[in-house]
């Protein structure tokens, strides 16, 4: 991406480029011959009205003198066309005329031009005058581009919290949330199922025999297998609202907002079958067994003055309880 800075747009801002645009020889040269004398004012001259925004387009003027009246094209014309093209919109235009006359001038201005002046002006006014238009033109250039430099760096800060937040709120083995993620989200839906008085489900899930796991086939087979469990774990989780995490270690949580004991417990059978079915080899219990989970379930509409803890402590006795009863099932505290 490319990132601009201020300095970027620092030019010399007494700088000026005039393009004059009129039919008349005679008047280009009595303009360039005023200026020739100024330092810092390059002057171009376009005698066909019909190349004067391309000609404008290419060289990028800060000011442009506009003739009103030549053959076949009218001046007025030329100056709504500068105002309708991207490149010319902005420039300040000082318009010439042959008379002082106020309708005139008013119809200058309606068209968009910046400034009037009678020809053949005298030198020390024109100058005068192009170098305030080219100065206002420069400074509207310089805070456009800082407007744009900072519209860039703001999106990229969002873009950074973005992918800051997402990195602190998931866990970094399995791409879960994280246990800080899972205190914040079950203390949300914790206060919204107290406010709806909805049921508020919670899996407490646990890999069994993990210990022997990694001691028989090393940590980073280890790693593999809770990835395995993990993604299993995501694929259970069918709602938006449904939140799969990592609690700790070779435990896992989901929290299922919304839902039943008995809807819960579907999707927990359903994840205890899912890893089974992964056959990922083990030697426990037995010889010859898979990696199994256990899982406690809990299911609670919240009271007044009760809390999320109650939820964790009956998950993890349903857990303790599908232990105790031989582990790969699940157990409802
Ligand atoms: P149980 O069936 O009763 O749950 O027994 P267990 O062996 O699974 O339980 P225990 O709590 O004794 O052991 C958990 C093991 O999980 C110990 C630890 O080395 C392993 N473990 C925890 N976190 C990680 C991890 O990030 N990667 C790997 N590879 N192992 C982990
Ligand atoms: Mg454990
Ligand atoms: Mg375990």
């Amino acid at each position: 991406m490319n990132e601009l800075q201020l300095d970027d747009f620092k030019t010399d801002e007494n700088a000026a480029m005039v393009l004059l645009v009129d039919d008349q020889a005679m008047i280009g040269e009595a303009v360039r011959r005023g200026l020739s004398n100024e330092e810092n004012i390059d002057f171009h001259f376009c005698a066909d009205p019909h190349q004067a925004i391309a000609h404008a387009v290419r060289i990028k003027p800060t000011v442009i003198l506009q003739d009103l009246v030549m053959p076949g094209l009218d001046g007025l014309s030329l100056v709504r066309e500068y105002r309708n093209h991207p490149a010319t919109k902005d420039i300040p235009i000082i318009v010439l005329s042959t008379k002082e006359d106020p309708l005139i001038k008013s119809a200058a201005f309606a068209a968009g031009a910046n400034d009037y002046l009678v020809k053949l002006p005298d030198t020390i006014e024109l100058v005068a005058r192009i170098r305030y238009h080219s100065r206002s033109y420069m400074t509207l250039l310089q805070r456009d581009a800082a407007y744009r430099a900072l519209r860039v760096s703001q999106q990229q800060l969002l873009d950074t919290n973005l992918v800051l937040q997402r990195l602190m709120n998931s866990d970094g083995l399995t791409g879960l949330s994280n246990r800080r993620h899972f205190d914040e989200y079950m203390e949300l839906e914790w206060r919204r199922s107290l406010r709806e008085q909805s049921q508020l489900s919670l899996l407490m899930i646990d890999v069994d025999y993990f210990k022997t796991y990694n001691d028989t086939f090393g940590h980073l087979e280890g790693d593999e297998a809770l990835r395995m469990v993990a993604t299993a774990i995501r694929d259970a989780s069918a709602r938006p609202s449904d939140l799969p995490a990592r609690y700790g270690g070779e435990e896992f949580a989901l929290v299922l907002p919304n839902t039943s004991q008995g809807g819960a417990r579907l999707v927990a059978e359903k994840l205890r079958m899912t890893v089974e079915a992964l056959k990922i080899p083990h030697i426990a219990p037995t010889e010859g067994s898979s990696l199994t989970i256990s899982i406690g379930l809990s299911t609670i509409t919240p009271k007044t003055g009760s809390n999320c803890r109650d939820l964790i402590l009956a998950a993890d006795k349903g857990l303790y309880l599908a232990k105790n009863n031989g582990r790969n099932q699940v157990g409802i505290g």
